[in-house]
């Protein structure tokens, strides 16, 4: 049998490839981003609840009205604004799901998608798979920060959406309300859609906030965020997410999605929406990871690499120049093999491999976790 693969350049995702090299090696895993400590005991019981009560039929479609209405009230509560939990919210099996489903809903053939690199792992295969064209406008280290007048030199009048990652995978930076008001003049009086990963929401560091899209009035009736609970509660292996848009968007995302996955895990659901409840659940996470980063900055100071700013996320990027000039993926295999730590190495995250020399570290670890890698770290 012959294939005419949909997608002949597409190999395994690195963070499987990184993980299980850590596995087979024994070595810290730093590489994938997931958290090697446990979600609150408070948040398992009441997920043990509703398996026990009952809840493991299908539940509603567009999600359990429960969890969709606290979506509803955390984005409220965060960024004064509202959507409206029928038509607005729809809970997704995580952000991935979250992503590619907004990709099928919108991108005919031949449509271009404009993508920001380093780009998350999942946008590009998405926008491929549906027959769409990925046009890249590069971020430059160390600042990583939109360049908005070479994003205009790329609006053709084939562009369908852009797509947004803030805070953002891998580098660790944040967009800014001018980064809003440059976006909101490129799309205005366009039917361009922005779709907006902002998993990592709630993990901005240094007072500084999150600028959600939906904070911008005009941006909002043009955006889709996608977001995920894995990231805000330590979850990343339960895969629920939701999508926040206004409802003529969600009308076309919900036709796919009903078909994609149809409905997401109805217990687990119903826990995450009594434990969110509580907003400390979600308002504390930005001092639990910010500690976390300066522990691990300071457990690594006396090292040769040279990490660079993190705003947000879990993640930390350090250049390597001071020490290797070797590719960043084979240095990424050889630390994992001898040295036994396994990072992200950058290049991946670009079309044309572009390697800066950087890699990411992930700190979602407990703390004698990065203890132990800082020890690896400051020796090389
Ligand atoms: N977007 C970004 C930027 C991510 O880092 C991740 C994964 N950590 C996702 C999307 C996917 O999230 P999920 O695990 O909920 O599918
Ligand atoms: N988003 C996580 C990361 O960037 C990993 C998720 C995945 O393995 N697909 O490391």
């Amino acid at each position: 049998m012959q294939i005419n693969s949909k997608l002949p350049h597409i190999g395994t995702t690195i963070f499987t490839v990184m993980s299980a090299l850590a596995r087979e090696h024994n070595a810290i895993n730093l590489s994938q981003g997931f958290p090697d400590f446990d979600c609150s005991l408070n948040l398992m019981e009441l997920a043990n609840k509703y398996i026990r009560a009952g809840f493991n039929q299908y539940a509603p479609m567009p999600g359990t009205i429960e969890l969709r209405e606290r979506v509803a009230e955390i984005i409220s509560h965060c960024y004064a604004t509202n959507y409206r939990p029928d038509s607005e919210i729809t809970i997704t099996a995580g952000a991935t799901q979250a992503i590619y489903t907004t990709l099928a809903a919108f991108v005919h053939p031949g449509d271009e998608v404009i993508v920001f690199e380093p780009a998350y792992d999942c946008y590009v295969p998405a926008i491929l798979v549906h027959g769409g064209i990925p046009v890249y406008s590069q971020l430059l280290a160390p600042h990583f920060a939109i360049n908005w007048a070479d994003v205009r030199s790329k609006i053709t009048p084939k562009t369908k959406a852009i797509l947004i990652n803030s805070p953002h995978n891998p580098s660790g930076t944040i967009i800014t309300k001018n980064d809003l008001e440059e976006l909101e003049k490129i799309i205005s009086g366009t039917n361009i859609l922005v779709i907006s990963d902002e998993v990592y929401e709630h993990m901005v560091f240094d007072g500084q906030t999150h600028q959600s899209v939906c904070t911008n009035t005009a941006l909002k009736a043009q955006s889709i965020i996608v977001s995920s609970f894995g990231k805000t509660v330590h979850t990343t292996g339960w895969k629920i997410g939701y999508v926040a848009a206004p409802a003529k968007i969600m009308l076309e995302f919900r036709k796919v999605h009903q078909f994609l996955v149809f409905v997401v895990n109805h217990p687990l659901q119903l826990a995450l929406a009594e434990f969110l409840a509580d907003k400390e659940n979600y308002l504390e996470l930005k001092n639990f990871y910010q500690k976390k980063r300066d522990l691990f900055l300071k457990l690594t100071s006396a090292s040769r690499l040279k990490p660079l700013k993190t705003s947000g996320t879990y993640f930390q990027l350090m250049s390597y120049s001071a020490v290797s000039d070797e590719p960043d993926t084979d240095l990424a295999v050889r630390l994992t093999k001898e040295k036994k730590l396994a990072t992200i190495p950058l290049s991946v995250f670009y079309s044309q491999k572009t390697d800066p020399h950087l890699l990411r570290f992930c700190f979602a670890k407990k703390d004698e976790t990065l203890e132990k890698a800082a020890e690896i770290i400051c020796k090389l």
